[in-house]
């Protein structure tokens, strides 16, 4: 299947776990990605290097081009210049995955009103102005567009300790609401995916540990942890045509976390 060929995405904090995975997956599906890490290179090189082998084999030239693009999602110029230098390198930018994101742990009535806006200003105002920034380039050349949101199932299921996480995510249900009603009379469809718990480095505490991993893994109906290629397998859809009557949705990827477990035993 090559259902995204001669399109371009721009994948936020792609340098490892879920946003690495979607733009190998992306490639295989025949896109341009444009792979933008925050600081050091080499999460974002080990990105492009298993896209391109897996887009592409033992084929030199298949069609798909990869670019590496520096840029801290938290700070406003730097988003600028990051779609400017994407939109130089491939002349267009069709796909956006806002999947950049950090998570902090506080008592609420211990957390600064700093540490509340950094992660704020990653996972939410991040997400905005990357979304800002594509739409004025698409209207500019009147093209249709996908923006992609990496929410969490935390949009809906309140995280104590994680205030300013879980208040990213429910903001980013609006955002992505918000924007996909703007904008879709100019074919710009907006939509989000809400990964439960998956193994990737954000979740280090319980990844490396067997046993935090089955206490995890018991709050989950289909009993295990989801793979980042799981999620990279439903951005690709929602990226598709496959998927071009959708839009202001998020779509829950949580092994049943969502489904209120605890109804699954009779009470009485
Ligand atoms: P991860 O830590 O591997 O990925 C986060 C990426 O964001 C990293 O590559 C990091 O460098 C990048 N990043 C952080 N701050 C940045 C900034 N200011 N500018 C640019 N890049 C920045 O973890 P992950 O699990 O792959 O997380 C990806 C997304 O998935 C996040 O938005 C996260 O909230 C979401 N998510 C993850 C899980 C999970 O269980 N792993 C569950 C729900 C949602």
């Amino acid at each position: 299947m090559k259902g995204l060929a001669g399109k371009t995405a721009l994948i936020t904090g792609a340098s490892s776990g879920i946003g690495q995975a979607i733009a190998i997956r992306l490639a295989q599906e025949g896109c341009n990605i444009a792979i933008n890490y925050r600081s050091s290179p080499e999460g974002a090189e080990d990105t492009e290097e298993q896209a391109m082998r897996q887009a592409c084999g033992q084929v030199e030239e298949c069609g798909v081009s990869s670019f590496l693009v520096q840029g801290d999602v938290s700070k406003e110029e730097d988003i600028t210049a990051m779609v400017n230098a994407v939109v130089d390198k491939f002349g267009s930018l069709d796909i956006l995955i806002n999947n950049a994101g950090i998570q902090e742990d506080c008592p609420s009535h211990e957390l600064s009103a700093n540490d509340f806006d950094n992660v704020l200003s990653v996972n939410l105002r991040g997400a905005f102005l990357c979304a800002r920034e594509t739409i004025k380039h698409l209207l500019s050349q009147n093209r249709s567009g996908v923006i992609i949101n990496i929410s969490s199932v935390h949009e809906i299921i309140p995280r104590p300790l994680y205030l300013s996480y879980s208040v990213s995510k429910g903001g980013m249900e609006n955002l992505t609401k918000t924007l996909a009603l703007e904008y879709a009379d100019r074919n710009i469809r907006v939509n989000a995916i809400a990964p439960g718990a998956t193994v990737t480095p954000i979740n280090q505490e319980w990844v490396d540990d067997p046993e935090k991993q089955k206490v995890v893994e018991s709050h989950i109906p289909m009993k295990r942890a989801g793979e980042s290629a799981e999620m990279a397998a439903a951005v690709a859809f929602l990226a598709s045509d496959e998927a071009s009557y959708i839009t202001g949705q998020t779509l829950f990827i949580d092994g049943g976390l969502t489904l209120y477990a605890d109804f699954r035993e009779p009470w009485s």
